[in-house]
């Protein structure tokens, strides 16, 4: 099928960008990478009368570090998030989360602000950016504002992102001494969206686990916390007995729904060996 006919702006910089969305008289979309827009055009799934390109903004560009944490700009390609020396120092998960997303062709044009944009309930980013408290920072024509990653997806395909409004960056804040990250998955085939994914981050204290953060993504409507798996671990060491109490503790924390691909009931059952795998590799790193 071909795309609807749209408009097209090269947007320079954010007031360039303000300022063709301000004057458009159709529908506007933000074009980052493309790689879920142009497909959604060509099904007609959408028929914006505008696309103002924002892949070239320079507000949006650049990965730093600082007090803060490490800040990531919106049009970062998913493939700087597995060679950027910053990202492996300090958020390697989003490093090995990466991996998993979609192609290297894919990889190499979408964007990681687009992806989060986006909030695609099967997409691995937004579960790791919630397991990490990642900060949103948002701007439009009238100022900005920040957006914590638990207020930030609030539905499926649907943000804390106001029409008009830009994702600019993405902060992730500076991990304490004695953190371990693990994000891992369960798809069909490497590459493929996956039946279930998981984020795990643990900050262990003399021998202990002191906080936990688990979030699942594939298995509801946004990417979703593990509370109840989380408590499970805290105050006890990373054993097989305490593993094995986390993910007994899962069926409180995940329903997913009967869908005709899969029952729910199978989707939990390969989030608990999921997290039964992820778990006990950090408790047994590689030599
Ligand atoms: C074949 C294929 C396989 C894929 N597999 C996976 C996968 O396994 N896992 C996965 O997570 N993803 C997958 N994706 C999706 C891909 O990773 C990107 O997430 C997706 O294309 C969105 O990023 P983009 O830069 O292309 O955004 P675009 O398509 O340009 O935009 C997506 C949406 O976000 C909005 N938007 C974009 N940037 C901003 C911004 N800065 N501020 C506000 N709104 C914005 C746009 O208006 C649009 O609504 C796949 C895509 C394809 C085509």
């Amino acid at each position: 099928m071909k795309p609807p006919s749209f408009g097209y702006q090269l947007a320079q910089d954010l007031p360039d960008a303000f300022a063709h969305y301000a004057a458009a008289t159709d529908d506007v979309l933000w074009l980052a990478g493309g790689h879920s827009i142009v497909p959604s055009l060509a099904l007609r799934l959408q028929a914006p009368g505008l696309l103002i390109d924002i892949s070239r903004l320079p507000e949006l560009a650049g990965i730093t570090v600082s007090d803060d944490g490490l800040r990531i700009g919106a049009t970062t390609r998913h493939a700087e998030l597995l060679s950027n020396p910053l990202v492996a120092e300090h958020a390697p998960m989003l490093a090995q989360a990466a991996h998993f997303v979609a192609h290297p062709a894919i990889r190499n044009h979408a964007t990681f602000g687009g992806n989060l944009a986006l909030a695609d309930p099967a997409s691995e980013f937004p579960a790791v950016v919630r397991c990490l408290g990642g900060m949103f920072d948002i701007v439009g024509p009238d100022g900005e504002r920040t957006v914590a990653a638990e207020d930030f997806f609030l539905d499926l395909y649907t943000t804390a992102i106001e029409p008009g409004e830009i994702l600019r960056s993405i902060l992730i804040p500076p991990a304490p001494p004695g953190t371990l990250t693990a994000f891992d998955e369960l798809a069909r085939r490497h590459g493929d969206y996956a039946m279930v994914g998981a984020a795990v981050r643990l900050v262990m204290d003399d021998g202990l686990i002191g906080q936990a953060g688990l979030c699942f993504h594939s298995v509801g409507a946004t990417p979703i916390r593990a509370e109840n798996a989380e408590a499970a671990l805290v105050g006890h060491p990373l054993d097989d007995a305490t593993i094995t109490a986390a993910r007994d503790a899962l069926a409180q924390d995940l329903d997913p729904a009967d869908e005709p691909t899969m029952p729910g009931a199978t989707r939990l059952h390969l989030a608990e060996v999921l997290l039964g795998r992820i778990l006990s590799r950090l408790a047994t790193p590689a030599p």
